[in-house]
């Protein structure tokens, strides 16, 4: 896997020693292909669980600023059919947000059966921006990895599948797409000062991905660090974490539609039985 995997809560984080670069043996043209291949495959199963109605995806995205969260949610989860995806964004919280429990909005956001969405940024900024910047004293924040990982629980009860990746860019190419960001027209509107303001924050940001990646890594919910660097590698790494993810329950999916079939065809003769076709009866 091009990952990096954690499963296990408490596993050792470590950020400097995960590269933020593709494997040297790694080419971008065989990349590419693989990706195309894995995407399709991606769509393939998106149909199926649509269909079977007994799972759902959730995908969190979190990363630093110009990590490439929408990148990925454009180029990874653009090849899914539209039907059945949402995105939820979740910035600064409102008023409204702040007067409830830091799960409430995004709880309002998870998969019905058979759906995808992709969190872009999620309930782990309440252990992230909130630890770096003191927005909640430490009693509050610390007991939120275990709630976090109580609530991950239920959903993954619930047949949803539970994907987090973390974006893994270096300071040098941030440093390189924020500048870019103010050459290119077309990038301007993500133009922020807060994002360099940010950067100054590298140290306790690294630590407290460390510590929500560590503590909330679970075999229901798994954490994903992908090397971010290079988009056409964050792609491939992002379409083969989906695709392993769901992979293991095709099977579920097509035993479930076959039975559906027959069922459903039972009915469909029994009523041909009592009545006919009705449009031609009488002709
Ligand atoms: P992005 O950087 O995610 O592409 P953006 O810069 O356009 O998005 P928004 O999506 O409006 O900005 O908001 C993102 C900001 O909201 C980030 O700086 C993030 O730290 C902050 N944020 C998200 N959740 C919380 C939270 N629970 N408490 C405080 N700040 C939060």
């Amino acid at each position: 896997m091009y990952a990096t995997k954690f499963n296990r809560p408490g596993s050792k984080v470590l950020l400097s020693k995960i590269s933020t670069r593709p494997p040297k043996k790694i080419e971008r043209a065989e990349a590419e292909a693989e990706t195309a291949a894995l995407k399709q495959e991606l769509f393939d199963l998106q149909e199926l669980m649509w269909a079977a109605r007994s799972h759902s995806l959730l995908t969190v995205l979190q990363g630093r600023d110009a990590a490439g969260k929408d990148g990925t949610v454009k180029r990874v989860f653009g090849a899914l059919n539209p039907r059945g995806v949402s995105v939820a964004p979740f910035g600064v919280p409102t008023k409204e947000e702040l007067a409830h429990d830091f799960l409430w909005r995004v709880h309002a956001h998870t998969p019905g059966r058979g759906e995808v969405t992709v969190f872009n940024r999620s309930h782990y900024e309440d252990v992230l921006v909130v630890r770096v910047h003191n927005l909640a004293p430490p009693a509050i924040w610390r007991p939120r990895y275990e709630q976090i990982n109580s609530f991950e629980e239920i959903l993954a009860a619930h047949g949803t599948a539970v994907v987090k990746i973390f974006l893994h860019v270096s300071l040098g190419e941030q440093e390189e797409r924020l500048r870019e960001r103010e050459e290119r027209p077309e990038k301007a509107w993500k133009l922020n000062p807060n994002d360099w303001r940010e950067r100054g924050y590298w140290k306790q940001y690294t630590r407290a991905y460390q510590d929500a990646i560590s503590r909330c890594a679970t075999r229901q919910a798994p954490w994903y660090v992908v090397p971010g660097d290079k988009k056409w590698f964050r792609n491939l790494a992002v379409a083969q974490v989906l695709v392993e993810s769901l992979r293991p329950l095709r099977r579920t999916w097509e035993k479930k539609l076959e039975a559906d079939g027959e069922a459903g065809r039972a009915e469909v003769e029994a009523f041909r039985r009592e009545h006919g076709d009705p449009a031609r009866r009488g002709k």
